[in-house]
């Protein structure tokens, strides 16, 4: 299968839009990711056609719905490699995810108990646990990076110990690109007595992820990234870690049985999936993920990489750009700063040329703190950017330099 981005592109309609006059390039994947037919359709025709609440119908359109809504949970499944369905939660994103297990799993902790994360981490992914320190007592530990961006193993190593409970950790930076060598991480932790979860919000979108192969506990990932909608995610959970966890909210669909005395509760996944679910979203993520199926990943990714390489080629060691993020094999995130000029300022005249970039903290201050910044300004690539785009971001960067040279 071979992979042509001009073709992918036909089949996202925004695409074709202009901003100030200008046609889009979108660099904020990493933000959000633009949508595909395949899901707009996938969405609309659920609403056209097969619509109702799901699981608890007896008529044709609620079976219909469950179906589709089932499916969905198969591709959710099938894109991560876990062995089972039941091990699919569906939640709200990433950060919902985290905060189901740091509060579920939360409650068998107590005073003195040890946390490891990252200084790379995601705020989604350093607040829950924050909360645990706030009620529990539980303490934070941050694993280092390093200069370049890489995860500090040597470092992360010595934070385990006896009194490590869970490790979590972002399987790619939002910030960085960097990918972690998550599975030295799992079998360290492992190793330790303690669980991990990956953060897996950005590494889902850019490789193949295969919850088995790295033994993780959990696995969290969101849709809106992954060119399906917003307010979906997953959490993958190891079969016998979800069935260990208490419920993380009430509802209808939770439960087992309930009188004015008591309440028994589902088994996973419907236990953590109270209420009626985002089912649209879902059917939207399940179209995400099918028709990824259909593309050559491997084709993908390296498209991908030749677009982050050829910005750093076209800007051929300029030394008014400091990237920062430079480990070996990192994903195609760009993320950097101009002399003399704010991130935002940066942000705001390549909006002007019809380049969307991010600026700010990227949701990730104890990284901003660590490379001595306040914000950075962000360029995140997907594949339905094209070299030209790539050239057009780099002659944008040199035309803002104007303004700060
Ligand atoms: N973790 C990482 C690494 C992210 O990049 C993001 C979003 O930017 C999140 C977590 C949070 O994802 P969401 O906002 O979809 O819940």
């Amino acid at each position: 299968m071979s992979f042509d981005p001009h073709t992918i592109r036909a089949e996202f309609p925004i695409l074709g839009r202009e901003v100030h006059g200008k046609p889009l390039i979108y660099l904020d994947s990493a933000a959000s990711a633009q949508k595909p037919r395949a899901v707009i359709q996938a969405m609309a025709g659920a609403m056209e056609h097969a619509y109702a609440n799901v699981h608890r119908g007896i008529h044709s359109l609620a079976n219909e719905t469950t179906d589709a809504y089932e499916k969905a949970r198969e591709s959710a499944r099938r894109l991560i490699n876990a062995a089972s369905a039941q091990e699919i939660v569906f939640t709200k994103g990433t950060t919902e995810a985290i905060n189901l297990v740091a509060s579920s799993f939360g409650q068998s902790l107590k005073a003195g108990d040890e946390i490891v994360l990252t200084q790379m981490e995601h705020h989604a992914n350093i607040v829950p646990w924050h909360f645990l320190r706030e009620r529990l007592g539980v303490v934070l530990r941050f694993a280092p990076v390093r200069e370049d961006g890489s995860l500090d193993m040597e470092g992360f190593r010595r934070l385990l110990g006896p009194k490590t409970r869970m490790v979590a950790a972002s399987h790619m930076s939002n910030v960085l690109g960097t990918i972690n060598p998550v599975s030295e991480i799992v079998y360290e932790a492992h190793a330790a007595g303690a669980l991990v979860l990956l953060d897996g919000a950005q590494a889902v979108v850019h490789a193949k992820v295969d919850v088995q192969a790295l033994d993780v506990d959990f696995y969290a990932y969101s849709g809106h990234k992954l060119y399906g909608p917003t307010g979906i995610g997953v959490l993958y959970g190891k079969a016998e870690r979800l069935a260990a966890l208490p419920p993380y909210q009430g509802g209808g669909e939770m439960i087992g049985v309930v009188t004015e005395e008591a309440i028994t509760y589902a088994d996973p996944p419907h236990r953590f999936e109270a209420g009626t679910p985002p089912i649209l979203e879902a059917i939207g993520l399940g179209a995400a993920i099918d028709w990824l199926d259909t593309l050559d990943r491997d084709a993908v990714a390296a498209h991908e990489h030749a677009l982050y390489h050829r910005v750093k080629e076209r800007l051929n060691g300029a030394n008014w750009i400091t990237e920062i993020g430079t480990a070996p094999g990192k994903g195609a995130i760009f993320s950097f700063a101009m002399e003399g000029a704010h991130a935002h300022d940066v942000a705001q005249i390549l909006d002007r040329y019809g380049i969307a970039v991010r600026a700010g903290t990227h949701c990730a201050e104890p990284l901003m703190r660590r490379f001595g910044v306040t914000a950075s300004a962000r360029a995140s690539f997907a594949l339905y950017n094209t070299l030209e785009e790539a050239d057009a971001f780099v002659e944008a960067l040199n035309r803002t330099r104007t303004f700060f040279a």
